[in-house]
């Protein structure tokens, strides 16, 4: 359950992730009012019955267009007490704020982004179990690729065939587009699928995730269509190793700089570090990306029920690019790897 925090009177909850979280919700137009007496849930006519169905433990109202204005137009007319009202900033569009803003006339709006994200950085069981069925969906979509000529198809062919798997096999829709980035492309950290056809000899980085119930996995495998040249076959290894210990590191108490510091320090020392542009990882929940970030800046502690991403990548222009990424459970004694699929270097026809 949500409560106010110090600092603030009541609570407008529009960031959509943030309103399933509390509420169940699961469709597109939604928001939560919080007061100090009263948990309110706004949608419009169409989520009706989806929102009797869905929401527990908030008064569900249907206004008439925009839960967002909507909700607020509700709270005037009921002159609810809303003295300074914490709001998601991150995820309101000018127009909308200064829409509320002229229908809560006198009413004090104060950032209070993070709150709700915060709760969700360490999962309950439920949602855990969640994550553990996307994840055996993402490997069931890699096994299938390891099965599948890929040379001599295009990348976006390859993508559509790895995103009907998890479809057909349950996954709601995908909560990201695919990467598939061969031969020069995998040098492209986000290089995703295009018309460029696989050849023999290349590098494939995959980057991939289901969705089951609104909760995410993320799981990149790079794959080889034939040999590889030496540089090559050095880059896997050591974004193997560097993968490796980071995910030994990973328990409850390690500061999520630390844990980026194990790969990064690794990756350094081979000669590689400005080869490594990204962060190490970040968490997994009912958005593919959220918090905690695992980058060098970051100021998070691991904690036990955290699920995050540990994907180190080298990319070097006309050499290629590696990234080996899991998703992975914090667990009170150690990690526990929820992406199963083989990190060793596989071959593809
Ligand atoms: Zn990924
Ligand atoms: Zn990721």
């Amino acid at each position: 359950m949500i409560k106010i925090p110090a600092g603030y009177d009541s609570l407008l909850v529009t960031h959509l992730p943030n309103v399933r979280y509390l509420t169940g919700f699961s469709g597109s137009a939604g928001c939560v009012l919080v007061t100090g007496s009263r948990k309110l849930f706004f949608t419009d006519f169409r989520y009706r019955a989806q929102a009797m169905r869905q929401v527990k433990g908030f008064d569900v109202h249907i206004v008439p267009s925009g839960a967002l204005a909507g909700a607020c137009g509700y709270a005037a007319k009921r002159r609810l007490k809303l003295g300074i009202i914490g709001f998601e900033a991150a995820h309101l569009s000018q127009r909308s704020f200064l829409e509320i803003k002229k229908i809560l006339k006198g009413t004090r709006f104060k950032d209070a982004g993070g709150i709700v994200e915060k709760k969700r950085l360490v999962k309950s069981r439920s949602e855990i179990g969640r994550i553990r069925k996307a994840c055996a969906l993402a490997d069931l979509a890699m096994a299938k690729l390891r099965r599948t000529k890929v040379t001599g198809r295009t990348e976006k062919e390859v993508a559509w065939m790895l995103e009907t798997a998890m479809r057909e096999a349950g996954s709601d829709a995908l909560p990201f587009e695919i990467i598939v980035a061969s031969g020069p492309r995998s040098a492209m950290p986000h290089g995703v699928a295009s018309g460029r056809v696989i050849r023999p000899d290349e590098l494939v980085v995959v980057d991939l995730g289901a969705s089951v119930d609104g909760y995410c996995s993320d799981i990149t495998r790079t794959f080889a269509t034939g040999g590889l040249s030496r540089r090559q076959a050095e880059i896997y290894r050591i974004v193997q190793e560097a993968q490796q210990a980071a995910l030994e590191g990973a328990g409850p108490g390690v500061p999520c700089s630390d844990l980026d510091g194990i790969a990064r320090g690794h990756i350094t020392a081979s000669g590689y570090g400005e080869a490594f542009g990204h962060s190490l990882g970040h968490g997994v929940g009912l958005e593919a990306h959220e918090g905690p970030v695992l980058a060098p800046r970051s100021n998070e502690i691991l904690r036990a029920g955290m699920i995050v991403t540990i994907e180190p990548g080298i990319y070097v222009e006309r050499v290629g690019g590696v990234r080996i990424e899991d998703t992975i459970l914090v667990g009170p004694s150690g990690p526990e790897r929820l992406t199963g699929f083989t990190r060793e270097l596989t071959r593809l026809r």
